[in-house]
């Protein structure tokens, strides 16, 4: 069995596993998260199986953030309860990557829905201008690299 054949996600593009699809075209299929953290939690998965953004190609991420934004739109229209909506797509599993086939997550947000993100403390504090120009020329120097 290869890789893809494995993963949930291609199975559910394929057909071969049970979904409740929302959206498809050529490039991204969407349906319900299966362990929803709110009625109405969406998933956009491109087509074709990229674990994670290294692998996904640029067409695709463009669009499953087109389609995320036109499923974020329909979702505060359809009556689930949705007062705001989170896009997330967590890469890797430190960032709390589950399934390794990229997506990105359509969430609807209702107030005291109990979800959220901790941050430490001392998150949020200016940072001084030589460190974030440091952090941004260590970027910059992979960038200008072709990455
Ligand atoms: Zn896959």
């Amino acid at each position: 069995m290869t890789p893809a054949t494995a993963c949930i996600f291609c199975r559910i593009v394929a057909g071969e596993a049970d979904a409740s699809l929302v959206y498809r075209d050529e490039l991204v299929t969407a349906f319900m998260d299966a362990h929803p953290v709110a009625q109405g939690h969406l998933l956009v998965v491109p087509n074709r199986h990229a674990a994670g953004l290294d692998e996904l190609d640029d067409d695709s991420a463009g669009h499953m953030m087109v389609v995320g934004r036109r499923l974020a739109g329909a979702l505060r229209r359809s009556g689930i309860p949705c007062d705001g909506i989170n896009l997330l797509l967590a890469d890797g599993t430190t960032a709390g990557q589950s399934v390794f086939h990229c997506h990105l997550h359509v969430l609807p947000r209702t107030r005291r829905d109990g979800f959220g993100f901790r941050r430490p403390l001392g998150a949020g504090l200016p940072a001084g201008r030589q460190a974030l120009e440091s952090a941004a020329q260590q970027i910059r120097e992979v960038l200008d690299a072709g990455a």
